[in-house]
C-alpha cells in the first residue's frame, strides 16, 4: 500500500476506527474427551485411555481486518495430520493423537482454502499471531510465507527443549525455512487497565490490539485485547479455556498447569471488570462466534 492510499484508507476508517471487522473463521471440527474439556480429577492418562465421553468443538482462528493489513490470530490445523502417516514424525505421537481428538478435517479446512470462502487471499495475509504453538493454531503457517509470525519469547523457548513434541509443538512444523518468526517480549506497563499482567504488546502501536501474556495452557500462550471505539471490546484467548462460561466459573480443563491457567482466569477477570461488557472468545467455543458479532456491531447501548 502507497503512503497515499494509506492515509486515505485511515480517512475512510477514522483515527478512532482502525479496524474494519474481526471475523471468526471455522477450520474443522473435532471431539475430545468430556474430561479433557471441563476437566476431571481423574488422572489424564486414565481419560485418555478409558474415557468413553466424548464433546465436540470447533477449530477456530479470527481475521482482523486493520488498515495496516489484515491480521489473523491463529492459523488453524493443516488436515494433512489426517492424511499423510508421516505429518507427526515420533511414533508415540501417532499412536497417541486419535486417542486425544477425534478430527473431521476435509482438504477444505487448510487456511488458504478456509479464507478463499471467506473472499480473502491467503497472500494478502499480513501477519499471524500465534497464540500458542500447539498444532492446531499454527498448522497454516506455510501458507502465509509473506507473514510476519508473532510469538511469545517464551512459547519460543519451549522449541529449544528436548521433546516440545511431547507438549504437541512440532518443531518440523514450525521452523520451515519459509515461516518469518517475530519473537515478542512483552514490555512493562503502567497502564492502571493492565495491572497484574506480566506486560503487554501493543501489535500496531495504535492499542487496537493489544497482547497480554495469559499463560497455563502451555507457557508462553497469549490473548489479544481487541478495542476500538463504537465496539465492545474483544478478548481472543486461545486454548487459556475451551468455553467463556468456564472461565468465568473457574472451571479448569483436563489439561496445561493447573494453578498458572487459575492465575491467568483471575488476570482476565479483573480486566473484565475494569473493562465492562468485554467480551471473551475461546478458539474451541461454538459461542465465539456469536459474542465477537455482538461485540462488533455498533449497537446504541454501547
Ligand atoms: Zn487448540
Amino acid at each position: 500500500m502507497t503512503e497515499a492510499q494509506k492515509t486515505k484508507s485511515r480517512e475512510t476508517q477514522g483515527p478512532d476506527h482502525p479496524i474494519a471487522s474481526v471475523r471468526v473463521l471455522r477450520s474443522g471440527r473435532a471431539e475430545q474427551h468430556k474430561e479433557h474439556r471441563y476437566g476431571s480429577r481423574l488422572p489424564q492418562l486414565w481419560w485418555v485411555f478409558f474415557g468413553r465421553s466424548w464433546v465436540p468443538l470447533p477449530l477456530q482462528c479470527f481475521l482482523i481486518d486493520h488498515r495496516d493489513g489484515l491480521v489473523l490470530f491463529d492459523t488453524g490445523i493443516d488436515p494433512a495430520i489426517m492424511s499423510d502417516r508421516g505429518y507427526i514424525k515420533q511414533a508415540i505421537g501417532r499412536f497417541l493423537l486419535p486417542r486425544i481428538f477425534r478430527f473431521q478435517l476435509a482438504d477444505a479446512d487448510r487456511i488458504d482454502h478456509v479464507l478463499a470462502g471467506a473472499g480473502v487471499a491467503a497472500s494478502d495475509i499480513r501477519m499471524a499471531v500465534i497464540s500458542h504453538l500447539h498444532f492446531d493454531h499454527a498448522g497454516g503457517i506455510a501458507q502465509i510465507p509473506q507473514a510476519d509470525l508473532l510469538v511469545s519469547d517464551r512459547e519460543w523457548a519451549t522449541l529449544s527443549e528436548q521433546h516440545p513434541e511431547y507438549e504437541w509443538i512440532l518443531r518440523e512444523h514450525i521452523e520451515i525455512p519459509s515461516a518469518k518468526w517475530r519473537q515478542i517480549t512483552f514490555e512493562p506497563t503502567d497502564d492502571p487497565l493492565f495491572e497484574g499482567f506480566d506486560g503487554i504488546h501493543d501489535v500496531a502501536g495504535d492499542g487496537s490490539m493489544i497482547l497480554l501474556p495469559t499463560p497455563g495452557h502451555t507457557r508462553g500462550s497469549m490473548s489479544m485485547l481487541i478495542r476500538q471505539e463504537g465496539w465492545r471490546p474483544i478478548l481472543l484467548v486461545g486454548d487459556l479455556t475451551y468455553e467463556t462460561a468456564l472461565l468465568e466459573q473457574d472451571i479448569v480443563p483436563g489439561t496445561g498447569e493447573k494453578d498458572t491457567l487459575l492465575a491467568s482466569f483471575a488476570k482476565v477477570r479483573r480486566l473484565q471488570q475494569r473493562l465492562p461488557g468485554l467480551a471473551i472468545a475461546a478458539s474451541h467455543d461454538f459461542a465465539a462466534e456469536e459474542a465477537v458479532s455482538r461485540a462488533t456491531c455498533n449497537s446504541s447501548e454501547i
